[in-house]
């Protein structure tokens, strides 16, 4: 199989591209695809601190390596989440490539350690207060990483979520017709009131399998198994049925989501209308002053139940 662009041979064939690329080309490709997202989707300026969300996964060391290459300003934040077998291997993943790739480039790595700062691991912490693994660790995630862009000034937030994974929850949202979720599903969205920083998917225009090719051909140590509380979950499902009908039809996955983000900016006016709503709905919660909805924010109150349930045993 040859290179599409030159005359090198190809180490990957691209069928929804209908195209094939060796190392430099490939990798060029996925670079211009970055790129691509950012410019049209206004997600960053060269000028601009950008705190990348890592987990020791291809995907966000990747885009920390992606951006770091392309010149931008990206630290990173790692949340250690204390899963037994799962957490300490994919902290050293993180380490490693903090202190051998990103830190020659000057960038830094922040970890938030939930046994430390939560007092306990994620899954003590569901079982406390009766609620799924992965709910509480959304909580737990999404709050830390927005406390952490906000405290240390940083203009957005990047996470490393790829065409599969928006596609997969896209299917979701559809099947489930969360209309709320949907409005607001987007590879970016605007730092909509004071107090919740910008959030960005650079990656949103490269599969997953793109992705892997790239980590591999750069060398990217990154931990291979999925997080074991994500057995049995929708999204794998989803993504599972989006590869099946890919195969049969190269493109489903592009043409799927890309199409609903056409589709979202044909209706959507403007997305300063939502942030007029949510800002009309938010204010600081009583307890942390991160914005909410209610008096005390979700994180909070699943934090005071979890405290309330450890005191007592
Ligand atoms: S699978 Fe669940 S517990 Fe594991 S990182 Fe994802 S959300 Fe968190
Ligand atoms: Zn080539
Ligand atoms: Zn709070």
């Amino acid at each position: 199989m040859k290179c599409l662009k030159c005359p090198g041979k190809a180490v990957i064939d691209l069928p929804r591209h209908n195209s094939a690329f060796c190392k430099a080309c490939f990798t060029e490709f996925v670079h211009q695809q970055v790129a691509r997202a950012i410019k049209s989707e206004r997600m960053f300026s060269p000028q601009d601190r950008i705190l990348v969300a890592v987990s020791g996964g291809k995907d966000s060391l990747a885009l920390w390596q992606i951006l770091l290459h392309m010149g931008y300003r990206a630290d990173a934040l790692y949340v250690d989440l204390g899963i037994p077998g799962y957490s300490a291997t994919s902290r050293s993943k993180v380490e490693q490539f903090a202190e051998a790739v990103a830190g020659p480039q000057g960038a830094k790595l922040m970890v938030h350690t939930v046994t430390e700062q939560q007092g306990a691991g994620i899954q003590d912490l569901a079982n406390f207060i009766h609620r799924p693994t992965c709910s509480a660790c959304g909580t737990i995630k999404r709050y830390q990483f927005n406390r952490a862009a906000v405290e240390n000034k940083y203009d957005v937030m990047a996470t490393g979520h790829n065409l599969d994974d928006e596609a997969a929850r896209l299917l979701g949202n559809v099947l489930n017709w969360q209309q709320e979720y949907l409005d607001k599903q987007g590879p970016s969205l605007p730092a909509s009131v004071e107090g919740f920083a910008k959030k960005v998917k650079p990656l949103y225009r490269l599969s997953e399998r793109e992705i892997a090719a790239y980590a591999v051909l750069h060398r990217i140590d990154y931990i291979v198994e999925e997080c074991p509380m994500s057995k049995g979950a929708k999204m794998l499902l989803y993504k599972d049925v989006l590869n099946r009908l890919e195969i049969e039809s190269p493109g489903t996955k592009q043409r799927f989501y890309w199409g609903f983000l056409e589709q979202q900016a044909r209706t959507t006016p403007a997305s300063s209308s939502m942030a007029e709503k949510d800002q009309a709905a938010l204010h600081p919660c009583t307890t942390c002053g991160q914005p909410t909805t209610s008096e005390v924010c979700g994180y909070c109150k699943m934090m005071a139940r979890a405290t309330a349930k450890a005191n007592s045993r």
